[in-house]
């Protein structure tokens, strides 16, 4: 639609996303100069709709943003009260003590959180503070410069017709222009994707790699409740088929968070993550937690996990990436959100004084000098082996060689092992279906466990249906000749809300993309070994529409 003629609005900053990284860097900016013309796009239908991340949040990123957050009422009211760390089998269950664990793992200080509301609650400092704020608006293209350089976004589209035409009530959306773009699009961000590709911000780091992370929200009994309790789990069901585990976060109201992370780097195509993780739940560790409670919501999620060296080059002319749209989650940790807060923050102190000396639209080197030199580098300078050894060497021989190079790198700062390399991305890791049995999982229960598409209901997830497909393919051939027939369809296992089906398998098998499920979780864009499918973005309001995950 080159043809399309739109509106434009001029800004300092567009910001895109309204995650903890892109409205800590809205809130930065207005900090430091309350003149400076600052917009945040949202495509959720409301700040928080479009969060998935129930939280254990380290505050340092907050206490850097705003010291004053406690009397300014932020929503950061469980502090971590006991930290458990178990090795699960089918039936039983090993402490791993706390005191081996090198500092950094420590949760004490820290805070259960909803991430929905912390963001809710951040969008409300920001918009008093002067930051436009437009939830329901998703970016779906960049707008370049005359140089190459990003010099906007087009955001609001709405009305095109399944055949891609503009359909009755077509609305263009609008061009955001701004002497700086931000990405805070999180992981696997759909424009961050096109900014790396183009200016190969990606040709010196290692592949990005991601777990695929899902999550419930349950009420139970509140004999059963501990506030402020946090479980970790590894071990059973994964084992030998894939890296991962669970988190089990205590809550307000007598609420639990149950998540589980597989990580997608995974061989077995017929492996089902949502599956593992409905059967996780029959554990009795979690089973007697959860048994005669209610599941109140459900989503997923991908989590960004090559650590720092897979971090990319985060600037370009006219563009930085914020947060996990260049991946900072400390995996063994399981936090990115503080480092999220603290890039946000660092890009606007960029973005200011380049402004302040008549600057825009050039690369903002000083934001990834930060980035890589300053406490967000050195969280995670730390832990970057933690990820290659647990892929390489399995998770018995992580924990231990893992555990010492992070008590090494806290106490000397380095490591003797180096950096270890990922190899491989999470595409290229699937194998062919030939060298793999099929898994057998059992049924959903119903009161524990639960069928994915009932689950998917929890989501609240809506997409306008006489639209296009937002999940797009390159070829459609591929996905029935290389997904179905070499890999035995691992798209209709890896979504964890069953966008993706094959059906008329005895005869013609058809490739059905279910795209109003979708909970923009990206697993397919990460996933789909032949990478044939690209995850866009759906019209605006669309996806999710988590309460307070
Ligand atoms: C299951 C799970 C558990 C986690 N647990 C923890 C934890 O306990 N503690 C912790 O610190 N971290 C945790 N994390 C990691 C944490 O969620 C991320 O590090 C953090 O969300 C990154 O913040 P962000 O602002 O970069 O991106 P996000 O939080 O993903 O925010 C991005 C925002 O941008 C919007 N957006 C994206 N693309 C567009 C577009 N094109 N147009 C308009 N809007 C767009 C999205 O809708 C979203 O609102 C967890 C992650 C997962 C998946």
């Amino acid at each position: 639609m080159t043809d399309t003629q739109r509106e434009t609005m001029e800004y300092d900053v567009v910001i895109v996303g309204a995650g903890p990284a892109g409205l800590s860097a809205a809130i930065r900016l207005k900090q430091l100069d309350a003149d400076l013309e600052v917009v945040v796009l949202e495509k959720g239908s409301e700040v928080g709709a479009h969060i998935l991340s129930g939280a254990v949040l380290d505050p340092c990123g907050l206490d850097a943003l705003i010291p004053d957050w406690k009397e300014k009422g932020a929503p950061l009211n469980v502090p971590v009260k006991d930290d458990n760390f178990y090795l699960l089998g089918e039936e039983g269950k090993v402490r791993v003590p706390n005191w081996p664990m090198p500092p950094l793992m420590n949760n004490h200080g820290n805070y259960i959180v909803s991430m929905g509301n912390v963001c809710r609650w951040m969008a409300e400092q920001a918009e008093e503070l002067g930051v436009e704020i437009f939830p329901g608006m998703a970016c779906s293209e960049i707008v370049w410069g005359e140089n190459g350089e990003v010099k906007g976004v087009v955001a609001g589209e709405f009305g095109i017709a399944p055949d891609g035409t503009k359909g009755d009530g077509y609305e263009p959306g609008m061009e955001l222009h701004g002497k700086y773009v931000f990405l805070g699009e999180g992981v696997r961000g759909s424009l961050s994707k096109q900014v790396i590709a183009k200016y190969e911000l990606d040709k010196e780091s290692e592949p990005q790699k991601y777990g695929l992370g899902m999550k419930e929200i349950w009420e139970i009994d509140p004999e059963k409740h501990r506030e402020g309790s946090v479980t970790h789990t590894m071990g059973w069901p994964l084992n030998k088929n894939a890296g991962g585990g669970s988190f089990i976060y205590h809550l307000e109201n007598n609420q639990v968070y149950v998540g589980f992370v597989v990580h997608l780097n995974y061989e077995n195509p017929y492996l089902y993550p949502y599956m593992e993780f409905q059967r996780f739940k029959h554990h009795p560790l979690v089973a007697e937690l959860l048994e005669g409670g209610k599941r109140l919501a459900y989503g997923a999620r991908a989590i960004s996990e090559g650590g720092y060296q897979s971090m990319p080059k985060m600037v370009a002319p006219g563009v930085a990436l914020l947060g996990c749209s260049v991946g900072m989650v400390n995996v063994p940790r399981i936090k990115g959100n503080h480092n999220a807060m603290l890039s946000g923050k660092a890009a606007a102190e960029a973005a200011h004084a380049a402004l302040r000396d008549g600057r825009s639209a050039d690369e903002l080197s000083d934001y990834e000098t930060e980035v890589r030199g300053g406490a967000i580098g050195d969280d995670l300078k730390k832990v970057r082996n933690v990820k290659p050894l647990w892929s390489k060497y399995g998770l018995n021989a992580s924990l231990a060689l893992g555990g010492f190079d992070m008590w090494t790198n806290s106490l000397f700062g380095a490591s003797v092992l180096g950096t270890i390399k990922h190899g491989k991305s999470d595409a290229e890791a699937t194998g062919k279906a030939e060298k793999f049995k099929p898994i057998d999982y059992p049924k959903p229960d119903g009161k524990l466990s639960f069928d994915r598409l009932t689950n998917v209901s929890f989501a609240m997830t809506n997409h306008e249906e006489s639209q296009p497909a937002h999940l797009k393919l390159k070829d459609p051939k591929v996905q029935v000749d290389v997904d179905y027939r070499e890999f035995a369809g691992p798209s209709q296992r890896y979504c964890p809300a069953g966008v993706y089906e094959f059906v008329d398998t005895d005869s013609d098998p058809k490739f059905v993309i279910n795209f109003q499920n979708c909970v923009h979780c990206k697993t397919c864009d990460i996933k789909d070994p032949a990478q044939n499918i690209v995850w866009t973005t759906p019209q605006g309001g669309d996806g999710p529409n988590y309460p307070n995950m």
